[in-house]
């Protein structure tokens, strides 16, 4: 087979900051910039890492960002404060904490204590229960992109076999239901497998289209697929080599054991990654129109 095509999230956001811009320049006409407050809290350095590209992405687009940093051993009080604070502040549009927290933070907690029309995360439980019910609000930036992806490069998921490897809150789960969802972007039937699902590879090999966001480097090779199939590839994995950064980046997916065997595939870096950030701009834009 020849290669497969490669699904680019570089065109794919291109595409979206043009549709952004004619927005944004209304909201400004209006005297409104929209905002985003970034919390981070501790110095897990590719948090840091995501936090400086989304900082540089909203400054690029003259959009207002800041970001709040927290010590590691903050405290659940201190963090509350500070949310507060941004809940109440017109200059913030949209807020987003940097995830994973410090262990000794309940996650669900602190995201709870957002006001869900600044969840520009998508991750409030509001949020959550409304995409699983079919009226979303804020959809979880990384599903969406993959989901706009899907509907710029025409791939249909109607009647296809998906199988979703991951489930979590922000990534697995919530593609799994936009997948699902009636309506004309969904109508897919859908697996979910994690890290409890014996056989992943049995259910793998059915799939149309496999979504993996495991976290596990080269994950899914040849044995879990399908001629044809499409691969999306959310992981970002850093594995140590001898460059001068130390380290590459590869995802979920085995990309040199599988090219010639998918139909279309997402390169790591250049696929969902700069999906993401451009539907972090979408949705704080979204949450700025929603406040005129
Ligand atoms: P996460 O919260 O750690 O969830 C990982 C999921 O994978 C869990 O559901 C876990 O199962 C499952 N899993 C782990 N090891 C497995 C295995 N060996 N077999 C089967 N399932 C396994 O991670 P996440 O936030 O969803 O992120 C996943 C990956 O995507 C990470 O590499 C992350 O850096 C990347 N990411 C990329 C973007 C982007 O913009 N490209 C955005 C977000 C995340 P259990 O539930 O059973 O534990």
């Amino acid at each position: 087979m020849s290669p497969a095509r490669i699904l680019s999230g570089k065109t794919v956001s291109d595409h979206i900051y043009d549709t952004l811009s004619p927005k944004i320049k209304a909201l400004k006409e209006k005297n409104v910039v929209p905002g985003l407050a970034v919390i981070i809290v501790g110095d897990d350095p590719a948090s840091k890492v995501y936090v400086r590209s989304k900082a540089r992405k909203f400054s690029k687009l003259e959009l207002h960002s800041e970001t709040f940093e927290l010590p590691a051993d903050a405290q659940e009080d201190e963090l509350f404060k500070l949310i507060d604070q941004l809940n109440n502040n017109n200059k913030f549009h949209g807020i987003l904490i940097q995830l994973p927290l410090p262990e000794h933070l309940d996650s669900i907690r602190v995201i709870e204590r957002i006001d869900p029309a600044k969840d520009v995360d998508g991750i409030h439980p509001v949020n959550t229960g409304k995409l699983a019910m079919g009226i979303p609000r804020f959809v979880p930036c990384t599903p969406k992109g993959i989901m706009r992806i899907f509907n710029y490069y025409n791939i249909n998921l109607a009647e296809k076999n998906v199988v979703v490897v991951g489930r979590s809150n922000l990534v697995g789960r919530p593609i799994s239901i936009l997948a699902s969802l009636k309506n004309p972007t969904g109508n897919a039937t859908v697996t979910l497998c994690h890290s409890q699902t014996p056989d992943i590879p049995y259910f793998a090999l059915q799939a149309d289209i496999i979504i993996a966001a495991i976290g596990v480097p080269n994950f899914i090779d040849e044995s879990f697929i399908k001629p044809g199939v499409v691969l999306i590839d959310v992981g970002i994995n850093r594995v140590k080599d001898n460059s001068a950064k130390g380290y590459q980046l590869v995802g979920d997916i085995d990309f040199n054991r599988v090219e010639n065997l998918a139909s279309f595939i997402t390169p790591v870096p250049g696929g969902v990654g700069p999906m993401t950030i451009a539907m972090l701009v979408e949705n704080t834009v979204e949450a700025a129109e929603s406040f005129i």
